[in-house]
């Protein structure tokens, strides 16, 4: 592994002020038309398909996709545009997010012919929604250890075994599975594979778990011998360890592993009065927004070496530790700095902050926990 992490620094050109313009002026109206008031941490709380059908219905779902699955062979760079300007927003983008993210680029990388054609173009529409079956009750950080299982049968495979954690379960048209088809949790990293199971099935029990806040963002998916389709199998037979980690760059990467508090910080920075006012906030107002250009900086090298097909492991651990530490500063920052009371439900920085208060908590596990994130990189740069 390399013990350095390349990354040149990006600028965006003119053609992506134009499309931020663009996206902007789409969200205006959008809130203009009550169709959703700024959430902290949207991506993943915050679903709306009628949202992501519009978001769809103007290219900005799979705009990396080739057009030969319904996508829209833009570029990475552009995406990334679009990406931090819903995020900025408070938009509720959370029902295609995951679709969108990592599981059109997995499918796209190592479906089949027929995988792609069912799913990429329902993604780029904004019509299918995907989530994540990795995590399981006794593998969370060591997920090499997944107990699911899939055994080969006459008619396809059967799987058996318990995910946890799994965001968007009960929306989701499909979902990806990590399982052991081969050998035994002693291997490790060999013996795992993908699959690709639509939702809801028999068989496949999707139990709420609800967050602090009495909210339903994620489950517990039990799988009880539950026989799925031969060609279910996503990529490679045993290959299923490299799938995945390759997948994790896309997830822990993008701007939204630094940008779900920022509604709260554009709402408290727009109380604060302009020219000479209160020093101390004035201070952490900058200090926080340096910080953010900074890591947006960061994130947008790594989108950029994505594209460019270069391992971004490494740099993509280190956009999520040092990114979602910033969104819990911003949080506690907000909150000790402000007069306003966080209160659920209510309009403007008191919601957000409340919003953001009984989130925060997951900023830095969901993902890879930032302990493990540390080691991905101290590893990779060589650290003993
Ligand atoms: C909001 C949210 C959404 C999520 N969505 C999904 C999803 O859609 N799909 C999915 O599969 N998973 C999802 N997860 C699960 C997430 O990936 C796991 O919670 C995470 O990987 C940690 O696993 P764990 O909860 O089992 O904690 P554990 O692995 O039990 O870790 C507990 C603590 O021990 C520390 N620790 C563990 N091992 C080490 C080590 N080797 N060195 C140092 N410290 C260590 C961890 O850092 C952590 O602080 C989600 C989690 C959250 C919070």
């Amino acid at each position: 592994m390399s013990a350095t992490i390349h990354l040149s620094p990006y600028q965006l050109g003119p053609a992506a002020r134009e499309l931020r313009k663009e996206v902007r002026g789409f969200l205006d109206s959008e809130r203009e038309a009550g169709t959703f008031t700024p959430r902290c941490d949207a991506w993943m709380s915050a679903p709306d398909p009628a949202f992501s059908r519009r978001l769809g219905a103007r290219g900005w779902i799979g705009m990396t996709l080739p057009t030969a699955y319904g996508g829209h062979g833009r570029s990475a760079l552009d995406r990334f545009v679009v990406t931090e300007e819903l995020l900025a927003a408070g938009a509720p983008v959370a029902a295609h997010w995951i679709a969108d993210r990592q599981m059109a680029p997995s499918l796209l990388r190592h479906g089949t012919e027929a995988q792609r054609h069912r799913y990429l173009p329902a993604i780029a529409r904004g019509e299918c929604y995907f989530a994540i079956g990795m995590s399981e009750p006794d593998a969370g950080s060591d997920l090499a250890s997944v107990r699911t299982r899939a055994r080969k049968v006459p008619d396809g495979w059967e799987v058996s075994g318990t995910k946890v954690w799994t965001t968007g379960a009960h929306y989701a048209h499909a979902m990806v599975v990590l399982v052991r088809t081969d050998g035994s949790p002693d291997d490790r990293r060999s013996g795992l594979s993908q699959f690709v199971v639509d939702l809801p099935a028999p068989g496949i029990e999707i139990r709420p778990i609800l967050t602090i806040d009495g909210e339903h963002h994620f489950n517990e998916v039990v799988f009880d011998s539950v026989v799925v389709p031969e060609d279910s199998l996503l990529g490679e037979r045993g290959a299923g360890w490299g799938q995945v980690t390759a997948e994790l760059a896309h997830e822990r990467s993008g701007p939204e592993r630094l940008m779900s508090t920022v509604p709260l910080l554009r709402a408290w920075a727009e109380q604060l009065p302009y020219g000479p006012g209160d020093a101390v906030a004035d201070r952490a107002l900058g200090r926080l927004t340096a910080r953010a250009w900074t890591l947006r900086q960061l994130s947008l090298s790594v989108a950029a070496a994505l594209a460019e097909g270069r391992s971004t492991e490494i740099a993509a651990a280190l956009v999520k530790d040092l990114g979602s530490r910033f969104e819990g500063d911003v949080v506690e920052t907000v909150r000790q700095l402000t007069d306003a009371e966080p209160r659920r439900g209510a309009d403007g920085l008191e919601g957000l902050l409340a919003e953001a208060v009984l989130h925060s908590p997951a900023f830095t596990l969901r993902g890879g926990t930032n302990e493990i994130l540390r080691s991905v990189v101290a590893r990779g740069l060589g650290v003993r």
